[in-house]
């Protein structure tokens, strides 16, 4: 019978993997891993999208990365263009173009199954346990795990999160339009809606964790005119900052929990909540 791929069968390949080819330190070598999966080039090049995964003549892949990218942003690209060769079906035989990666965004299926891939080659079970072990979940854990895996804040937040979610939730904040008022905004057919457009606010671009009567809503725009995740915002030298607060998540949902806040690419703010 053919088996079901889903997060658990992804995480167990990648353990394969990880055994086969001998990975036994962190940073993984993702070259290294790529060469078993038929990887032949890995280049930085100038491309709007994060990633591209493109079949070669001979059978083998080149995957091309967006050279404006960080480092850690790169490697997660890089883990995710494999996660393609390693999901079933994650392949068609043409070019995938990957526009933005990592966002765990489960309606899509195969791109989720990638990112579930990409966070466990970069941050393997066994070294990532070992590494976590009699720590606290804290915004410097975090830290420190994104240094040792050489991933980005993010990645590592949520692999964190996912270890123990209920009382945990990582929510990424970015200063931005609400979709519709994206939408309008490139409308033409609005003529001086630009000059009242309005202000861009803090806003959830994902969030991850806590139990499901908690759902953090997409989009949701921070309420609160004063509060850790302002003050990480509008922290120049990006700054741990900490606080017990209430976060309000629209009519239903008001959490009060332990928040730390770091800003971290531009307009982007990752916050942890611990109950
Ligand atoms: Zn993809």
């Amino acid at each position: 019978m053919k088996q079901r791929v889903n997060e658990a069968v992804v995480i167990e390949m990648c353990t394969k993997l990880l055994e086969e080819v001998g990975v036994d330190e962190a940073p993984v070598d993702l070259r290294l891993l790529g060469s078993m999966l038929g990887v032949s080039s890995i280049a930085e090049v100038d491309i709007p999208e994060a990633g591209k995964l493109i079949p070669k003549t001979d059978g083998n892949f080149a995957i091309f990365l967006n050279k404006a990218d960080s480092q850690a942003r790169k490697r997660f690209t890089t883990a995710h263009e494999l996660g393609h060769l390693l999901v079933p079906g994650g392949v068609s035989g043409r070019e995938i173009i990957d526009y933005e990666v990592g966002l765990f965004d489960k309606e899509k299926t195969i791109e989720f199954l990638c990112d579930v891939a990409a966070a466990n080659l970069l941050m393997p079970t066994s070294l990532f346990d070992e590494f976590v072990k009699g720590k606290k979940f804290t915004l410097q854990t975090i830290v420190d795990i994104s240094q040792k895996f050489n991933v980005s804040l993010e990645a590592a937040a949520l692999q964190m999160v996912k270890r123990s979610p209920g009382k945990r939730a990582v929510v990424v904040w970015e200063h931005m339009h609400k979709p519709k008022e994206e939408v309008l905004l490139a409308t033409p057919t609005f003529p001086g809606f630009e000059d009242c457009a309005p202000d861009k606010l803090l806003r959830v671009k994902y969030a991850f964790g806590l139990s499901r009567k908690e759902h953090i809503p997409k989009s949701k725009s921070l309420e609160e005119s004063k509060n850790v995740i302002l003050s990480a915002f509008e922290d120049q030298k990006k700054s741990i900052h900490k606080s017990r607060q209430v976060i309000t998540f629209g009519p239903q949902l008001s959490i009060d929990c332990e928040c730390e806040a770091i800003a971290t690419i531009a307009g982007r703010v990752l916050s942890i909540i611990r109950r």
